[in-house]
């Protein structure tokens, strides 16, 4: 049996105790390290399921799966570059949360567990609820009394229960730990506290390997709140070069959102500790987290890769979305936070035009009509036709 083993103090937990935060209030790693069998994997099933050695997995699991994974690699031309779109909004609830998701919930259910909760108006919700829906368990999703309802219209869909709670994201994630906290009570399906979530969200560098022809590009550009994605990569390319199927990582850039940007203090401006920040207000809403719990170890791989943060403003991140519409690839707003991101990098030579870049798509456009409706209206001056 897998062990959770705590980030701050090394306390170790049976994965099965079904704990989401150390005592000491450490946030817990798995301490697990599959073997990715590059041996096996031509013809097995385009989905993530296809790297089931290097996932928290035993033979006869019963696995939860909606065919996610295996997301098309595309190069675009953008800004005089040809970078590599990963297109993640094509996952099955239309972003990459689905590999957490999918890994999470399949762990849980061979676990015993029948009830998850999670906190999350956005794509966790929405990939949490779907999977614990194809699972059979029952799905409490809290939200902010302010979400809108726009949002939760999948996540209702999937035969969740949504329950709106007064106060800030920190309040409703506070709410969420309390409803898991009895004995006997709803396992919490957290993506950023839950390990098991990067666990699944690693598999999108053994992709981005895969398909690049067994070997990694030269740096990853990645909308970055809690960094599940982020530190998923770095923990999926860690993998492959502990391995020696690759020697090295690729360069994680974070982006954030200038309304919103803590790991930007600390990476760029080296602060010690996270800056206290107004509650944000910003287009790219997905990414907007002021606390990220998992600030250090995003510190650490950004570090450990040569990567950097970069923050872009609502405008910017408007612009790249329309103009990534205009080539037919239709985003969420956070989403587009990372064309952004790579623009700004490009325009400023942080990039080079030659860099070979890969960009996940995190989410698609399909999940912010109102939005977009509202973008298409007021259409920005420098927004070209
Ligand atoms: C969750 C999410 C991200 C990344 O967010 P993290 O908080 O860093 O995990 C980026 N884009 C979209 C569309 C998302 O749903
Ligand atoms: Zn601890």
């Amino acid at each position: 049996m897998e062990e959770l083993v705590c980030s701050a103090c090394g306390k170790r937990l049976g994965l099965g105790e079904l704990a989401w935060r150390c005592e000491c209030g450490g946030v817990l790693d798995l301490a697990f390290t599959g073997r990715l069998d590059a041996a096996s994997l031509a013809g097995r099933a385009g989905s993530l399921w296809r790297y089931r050695e290097a996932l928290p997995v035993r033979r006869g699991d019963y696995i939860v799966t909606l065919g996610e994974g295996m997301t098309p690699l595309i190069q675009i031309a953008w800004d005089g570059a040809r970078p590599l779109l990963k297109l993640e909004h094509q996952n099955p609830t239309g972003s990459f949360k689905d590999r957490g998701a999918a890994v999470l919930i399949t762990v849980a259910k061979g676990l015993g567990v029948r009830a998850v909760v999670e906190d999350s108006s956005g794509n966790a919700g929405s990939a949490i609820a779907a999977y614990a829906a194809a699972a059979g368990m029952t799905c409490r999703i809290l939200v902010p009394a302010y979400a809108s309802e726009v949002k939760l219209i999948q996540v209702r869909a999937y035969g969740a229960a949504v329950q709106r709670i007064e106060g800030s994201r920190e309040e409703v994630a506070a709410a969420a730990q309390a409803a898991c906290a009895a004995a006997g009570a709803a396992y919490y399906a957290s993506h950023y506290w839950n390990p098991l979530f990067f666990e699944g969200t690693k598999t999108f560098a053994f992709e981005v390997w895969e398909q690049l022809g067994r070997r990694v590009p030269e740096a990853v550009v990645v909308p970055t709140g809690h960094g599940t994605l982020l530190l998923g990569a770095h923990k999926g390319f860690g993998e492959l070069r502990a391995q020696g199927l690759v020697n090295r990582l690729p360069r994680l850039i974070a982006v954030q959102s200038a309304a919103c940007a803590p790991l930007y203090e600390v990476v760029q401006r080296g602060l010690p500790e996270l800056p206290p920040l107004p509650p944000p207000d910003t287009f790219a809403e997905g990414i907007a987290i002021r606390t990220p719990i998992r600030w250090r170890q995003m510190v650490r791989a950004i570090a450990e890769s040569g990567g950097e943060v970069a923050r872009v403003p609502d405008a910017a991140v408007q612009a790249a979305l329309l103009k990534a519409a205009r080539l037919g690839i239709l985003m969420e707003p956070t989403a587009a936070t990372a064309l952004a991101g790579y623009s700004q990098l490009l325009e400023t030579g942080r990039l080079a035009r030659d860099t070979e870049v890969v960009i996940p798509i995190t989410g698609s456009g399909l999940k912010a009509p109102d939005k977009i409706a509202s973008l298409l209206s007021s259409r920005p001056a420098n927004i070209p036709r």
